[in-house]
């Protein structure tokens, strides 16, 4: 059976946490495939994203490391919001015999029963929540998580202390990413002036 995993995200910009979990979820659930998605309308998130073309091709660079990853437009090319369950009704339909592991940060699991239609998110596929093991050591467990403990799997991974909103401030206030993004994403965003007014 095909095992697929799902990466969604805004990428804005793709940093070296995301290419943890993607790697750690690769390694920990033998996945065939992992596909990424960077969001299209993110109804979740109050600020603009930057434009889906460059979140896209950033996503690109940044997991271009990973032959098992597919860098997947669709969430950004599908009109009105990008609804995760929408995205897995297409992958049944296109794999039906295929298990789906949806590869979601400890931050974004805790949301998941404001996410449209979560029901069948979790009838769809077994959600792989990242945990940060190595610090934290016990895992804090979520309501959801209690009451479908089948439908839940930990993914444990390094703390890395990052996030996309931390470096679009550094790179705002001419600060260094250098470790917090690959270089050709750096390269990237130095080139097309991204975050220049964060
Ligand atoms: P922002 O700071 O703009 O909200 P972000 O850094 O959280 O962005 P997203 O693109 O929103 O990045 O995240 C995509 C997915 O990666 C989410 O499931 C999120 O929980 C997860 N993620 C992001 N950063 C980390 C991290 N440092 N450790 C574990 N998971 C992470």
């Amino acid at each position: 059976m095909k095992r697929i995993g799902i990466f969604g995200g805004a990428f804005d910009p793709p940093h070296v946490a995301h290419a943890a979990l993607a790697k750690a979820a690769l390694a920990e659930l033998q996945l065939d495939e992992l596909r990424v998605l960077p969001t299209g309308q993110a109804w979740h998130k109050t600020r603009a994203l930057s434009p889906a073309p460059h979140r896209l091709a950033m996503a690109q660079l940044a997991f271009a490391e990973l032959p098992q990853v597919v860098v997947d437009p669709r969430e950004i090319e599908r009109t009105g919001p990008s609804y995760t369950v929408d995205t897995l009704r297409e992958f049944k339909a296109l794999w039906p015999a295929a298990e789906l592991f949806l590869i979601v940060g400890e931050d974004q699991a805790h949301a998941l029963p404001s996410w449209h239609d979560w029901q069948e998110i979790l009838e769809l596929a077994i959600i792989c929540v990242a945990t940060r093991a190595y610090t934290t050591g016990a895992r804090a467990k979520f309501d959801l998580e209690t009451a479908h403990p089948s439908r839940f799997r930990r993914l444990p991974m390094p703390a890395l202390n990052v996030s996309a909103t931390d470096i679009r401030a550094r790179i705002g206030a001419h600060l260094s990413v250098a470790d917090l993004v690959f270089e050709p994403v750096a390269r990237y965003i130095a080139h097309h002036h991204l975050y220049q007014t964060a």
